[in-house]
């Protein structure tokens, strides 16, 4: 999956009206070696309880049995094309969607009247790609890595002699030339992988850079990055050089998924000292305020952090789009009715507006006390590094 824009959300945005359900599928097309995929299983279970749910109406029992179908067919024909997957049907409404994703979600199923955004926003935050760079001596590859995939982005061949074994000679001047020579020559090579390197790094918003290579090779090129690059170097790996790339690539997008698993279950340590010590903004109410407020902002180094989806309900004003802690009441700011919104999914709709950094923490019970939900304000926050 490419990053997804807000634009591409454009058509989801507008299926919240219109009759009819819309079922919306996460699903995790992984397979456990030689056993049946496993979305297999949580869908059925997911069917199952949305079955009991829709009860004995025969006209919603038919337009499930149609979601469930379409669904199931997108589900089998994306297999071995994407790792996850988003898929939404709304047959009453003539409305079909599938997103690759390459962020970790789970399977589960959400029938309602609007398409369920969260784990869909959530992946569009949460979406982090490295850099991987596999090099020996005079050739190397750049790989865009996710937890899902590793495309190969450059390929750099570089001009350079192989080793000179003259059995019997005895090592002389005139070979202590060609081996200088050739270290000239490996430094160049190594230069112009690093100007590859920037040229990547540039046009595409990196998480970390991978390097991939005997450890004197790659501590050799480190030495020709430019220091803002060679700080974000955050794993090395060894890996012989190899003409068949998919070997690779397979080698590095696991390592990828560990690094996300990594850096995804990381919140600031210092989030925690600030939100012991009560400086931290939490709730629902002062946390929507602050979001819309502008106070977070995405100039300075504020943050949202998250916890899992509490399916609290928001208002949502019918024609500002305004949040309020009030479903049903008037839009504070232009006296609107508001519709009940799902709050994870507006938080997460205006923070991508507005680009604010969003953390989650996974574990319910650790945000719990501050009501799933707080923002650390731009004065308080350290800027991070690299950043
Ligand atoms: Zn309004």
């Amino acid at each position: 999956m490419a990053r997804i824009t807000l634009a591409e959300l454009q058509p989801l945005m507008e299926q919240f009206a219109g009759g009819g359900t819309v079922l919306s599928c996460y699903a995790d097309l992984g397979v456990r070696e030689g056993f049946r995929p496993n979305w297999e299983a949580p869908f059925k279970a997911g069917a199952d309880a949305l079955w009991k749910a829709v009860g004995e109406d025969g006209r919603a029992r038919r337009e499930l049995t149609e979601n469930l179908s379409a669904v199931r067919r997108a589900l089998e024909a994306a297999a071995g094309t994407a790792r996850w997957t988003a898929v939404f049907s709304a047959t009453e409404r003539g409305f079909f969607r599938a997103i690759p994703l390459d962020v970790p979600v789970g399977t589960e199923l959400v029938l309602d009247r609007s398409p369920y955004l969260v784990p869909l926003l959530g992946a569009i935050h949460r979406r982090r790609e490295y850099l991987a760079v596999h090099t020996d001596t005079h050739r190397g590859r750049l790989y865009a890595v996710t937890p899902a995939a590793a495309r190969l982005l450059a390929a750099v061949e570089g001009d350079v002699p192989k080793h000179q074994h003259s059995a019997g000679e005895r090592y002389g001047y005139g070979q202590a030339t060609i081996a200088r020579h050739r270290e000239e020559r490996v430094t160049q090579y190594h230069k112009e992988l690093a100007r590859e390197v920037e040229k990547a790094w540039g046009a595409n918003g990196f998480a970390g850079i991978v390097l991939i290579g005997e450890h004197e090779v790659l501590e050799h090129f480190r030495a020709e990055l430019p220091p803002r690059l060679a700080a974000r170097v955050i794993h090395t790996m060894p890996g012989a050089w190899t003409d068949e790339p998919a070997q690779t690539e397979d080698e590095v997008r696991s390592v990828g998924a560990e690094l996300f698993d990594e850096q995804e279950a990381e919140v600031a340590p210092e989030f925690w000292d600030l939100l012991r010590q009560g400086k931290a903004v939490t709730g629902k109410e002062a946390v929507l305020s602050a979001l819309q407020s502008g106070r977070i902002g995405a100039a300075g180094h504020g943050y949202l952090v998250l916890g899992p989806d509490s399916r609290e309900v928001v208002g949502r004003c019918a024609a500002c789009r305004t949040l309020s802690a009030e479903p049903f009441g008037a839009c504070p700011r232009c006296q609107t009715p508001s519709v009940p919104g799902n709050l994870w999914e507006e938080v997460l709709l205006t923070a991508l507006q507005h680009g604010i950094t969003i953390r989650f923490v996974s574990d319910p019970r650790k945000l719990d006390p501050y009501g799933g939900a707080v923002a650390v304000l731009p004065k308080l926050a350290p800027k991070e590094k690299g950043v």
